[in-house]
């Protein structure tokens, strides 16, 4: 492809923007527009005109179906096609897509969980069309994203709360931006999501029935070279990867996602690619596309992208950050320091806001990324701790408590801050963005969350961000709009919030165990290490409270979703525990045993032609060899033990932590002893490719 082609490229497969003015009647495509940007409802007339213009473009594409496009609680993306054709009385087929399937769809909803939200005898559920994110063309089906919901309206997917969520937020800024005296029609919450991944040969990967059963290794000894020479690192990209990341752009690009940057990340075989951001919502099922996609064009390339968050102990996981912002309709972006002490003020607001929000709800901000793939990262020194805390560099550190002290600022000018009088010192990006360490770090003019793992939905933490940050601005709004002295009331009101949430202000670093110390001990910031120690503060009073005043979640809806994510931890670490049985008894103890026999017979062997042989190898290995199996056969059966005990559990969240105190420390266990017999095994023996072979194999 030539790059002239990459404009033209860009999109060619979306019903966007463009192609909405190009096609629509003036006024179709202007109600559609208010509909898309002020939330408008949608006309009948508009959506079969809307519909009839989609499918003309769309069969000129291609398309010969469509389908609603929605993100049920699995965590990926649902789709059921159906075709255009109708039968024609003449007994041929003409194309048919009218207004009423372009807006509703009734998949049959009873397979996809719903934390009994709906009895299985009212198994339909609905699709409603989400006009805020284009619809798009892929494998010839016009897919339209969708939010789903059960008949009785509860969301039964992570679109709806997210679109609440903004909803949310929306209305809050645009009552504080009302106060500083702006007019604005929006204010929407962007995201660039920075998705790390790893790519290993298919071949290899389909030896492996963990990789493929559970997406990650849960055997395998280290191989001797890691990543300790950080030569993978922003390294020359290899020919075969390169040829994917050329192949994913073009695929990316061909769907309107803004692909920008790709480098090689720090473990061996891990890579990272980032996108332009752009408004959440579209942000959000862009990242779930390009997550399918990288699949799929790296099989085209007989690889396989590894998308869970520890596919190899050892070496470093892949997460995702999720780079956060606000803007109005205008394009201001309101984390962005403005020139005028009057926009300073305006842009301190909104960072207390952040800052509180992330303060009196660390737990659901924790919980949103909390899986069984993610918890084998945070905490684990490669990844920010458990521990959410919130780094805004030096500078504007040193702004915050000059405020909060009353005290001459030490930067530029030697003044005392009074909002409103003093313009805010200039303070260079780059002096914001240095600590890799934080999981909230503020960069400049949006914040970066790192918590999240690489297969995480956005749609999770955005939620909660948006409702949280929502709920600090409601408050200032509430207090702000009755005030007599704006200003003064104004500098109170920071000062209160900077004083109050200092706790979770953290500019060191969050690897280190001094800080999770001090941050527990001291601070009283919340530790939740593990899924089950995380999820159910889903349901405390003071979550609950919140989500459902700002209309994001019903309570039934949080009951439903806590059990959804603490029993697909139970799954997952389930299907991983019987994987290792079956890897252990089908495949590891026999080949040790062929191995020793081996060794046994040419024990004898040697030992029948010479009586001078010593036979210190055959016989040491052969020992310890034999001592590990015998470990080993105790440790699976604990192990089964251990998955017996756990069916026998109903309450979901005691299973949950079964599986965290018992199930997880066996399977620890059992994969010690069987790594130890890698390493005293001979490499042809052994039945599964190492991690040499699995990590360096691409070319
Ligand atoms: P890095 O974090 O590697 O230094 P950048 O700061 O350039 O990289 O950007 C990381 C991501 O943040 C990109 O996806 C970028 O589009 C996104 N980003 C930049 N500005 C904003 C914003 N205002 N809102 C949300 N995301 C943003
Ligand atoms: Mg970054």
């Amino acid at each position: 492809m030539t790059t002239q082609k990459v404009p033209e490229l860009y999109g060619s497969m979306v019903f966007d923007d463009r192609v909405m003015r190009a096609r629509l009647s003036g006024k179709v495509y202007n109600s559609l527009r208010k509909t898309i940007d002020e939330n408008e409802k949608l006309d009948e007339n508009v959506a079969n005109e809307v519909a009839s213009v989609m499918r003309d473009w769309a069969i000129e594409k291609g398309a010969t179906h469509f389908t609603h496009w929605f993100q049920p609680l699995t965590g990926v993306t649902a789709e059921k096609h159906d075709s255009f054709i109708t039968p024609a009385p003449d007994g041929s087929v003409i194309m048919e897509f009218s207004g009423k399937e372009l807006i509703k769809g009734e998949p049959d909803a009873s397979s996809f969980p719903s934390g009994g939200l709906r009895a299985t005898f009212e198994a339909r559920g609905y699709t409603a069309w989400d006009p805020t994110s284009y619809a798009f063309i892929k494998d010839h089906t016009l897919c339209i994203p969708t939010a789903f919901c059960s008949y009785s309206g509860e969301a039964l997917d992570k679109k709806t709360p997210l679109l609440r969520s903004m909803e949310a937020l929306n209305k809050q800024a645009k009552r504080i931006l009302k106060l500083f005296g702006k007019d604005v029609k929006f204010v929407r919450t962007s995201v660039g999501p920075e998705q790390e991944y790893f790519l290993i040969d298919k071949d290899m990967f389909e030896k492996r029935p963990d990789l493929v059963y559970t997406g990650r290794t849960l055997f395998g000894a280290m191989p001797p070279k890691g990543q300790e020479l950080d030569d993978h690192y922003f390294g020359v990209i290899k020919p075969r990867v390169t040829a994917f990341m050329e192949d994913l752009n073009e695929e990316l690009w061909k769907l309107g996602i803004l692909a920008k940057t790709e480098h090689n990340e720090v473990a061996p075989a891990q890579h990272e690619m980032a996108p332009i951001f752009s408004t959440t919502n579209v942000a959000t099922d862009n990242n779930q596309l390009m997550m399918e996609i990288m699949q799929k064009v790296a099989r085209r390339h007989d690889m396989v992208c590894l998308l869970h968050e520890k596919p190899f102990a050892g070496v470093n996981g892949s997460g995702k950050h999720n780079n956060w912002s606000m803007a109005t309709d205008k394009g201001t972006n309101l984390l962005s320091p403005g020139d005028t002490p009057y926009e300073n003020a305006q842009f301190l607001l909104f960072l207390c806001a952040v800052i509180q929000a992330v303060d009196d709800y660390q737990d659901l901000l924790r919980l949103s990324v909390a899986t069984a793939g993610n918890d084998h990262r945070l905490g684990a020194n490669e990844a920010p701790p458990a521990i959410i805390s919130v780094f805004l560099g030096d500078e504007l550190t040193g702004i915050l408590d000059a405020i909060k002290s009353d005290k001459p600022y030490q930067g530029t000018e030697q003044v005392i801050m009074k909002l409103g009088v003093h313009a805010l010192p200039r303070f260079s990006r780059d002096t914001t963005d240095r600590n890799r360490t934080s999981p909230f770090a503020f960069t400049g003019n949006k914040f970066e969350f790192r918590s999240l793992g690489s297969s995480n939905s956005i749609a999770c933490c955005n939620i909660m961000l948006n409702a949280a940050v929502a709920e600090s601005l409601k408050q200032y709004a509430d207090r702000l709009e009755g005030a007599s002295d704006f200003e003064a009331d104004l500098h109170e009101l920071i000062k209160e919030v900077i004083t109050k949430h200092q706790r979770i202000l953290f500019n060191g670093n969050g690897y280190g165990e001094e800080w999770i110390k001090e941050a527990t001990e001291v601070r009283g910031l919340s530790n939740l290490k593990t899924t089950a120690d995380a999820m159910p503060h889903l349901l405390d009073e003071k979550n609950k409270e919140m989500l459902i005043a700002h209309k994001v979640f019903t309570e039934t809806e949080l009951q439903s979703r806590c059990e959804i994510m603490l029993e697909n931890y139970c799954k997952t670490v389930n299907i991983e525990g019987l994987t290792m049985v079956d890897m252990v008894r089908k495949n590891y103890l026999p080949a040790i045993e062929k191995y020793l026999y081996s060794l046994a017979k040419t024990t004898s062997l040697m030992k029948s032609v010479s009586g001078n042989v010593k036979c210190n190898y055959e016989i040491s290995t052969m020992e310890r060899l034999s001592e590990l199996t015998d470990y080993i056969l105790e440790r699976v059966k604990d192990l089964e033990k251990a998955l017996e005990d756990l069916k026998a559990v109903d309450d979901v969240v005691k299973a949950s932590e079964l599986v965290r105190d018992d199930l997880l420390p066996k399977m620890e266990h059992l994969r010690k002893h069987v790594d130890e017999a890698e390493m005293l095994t001979s490499e042809s023996s052994w039945p599964f490719p190492s991690y040499g072979k699995l990590l360096f194999s691409v070319y």
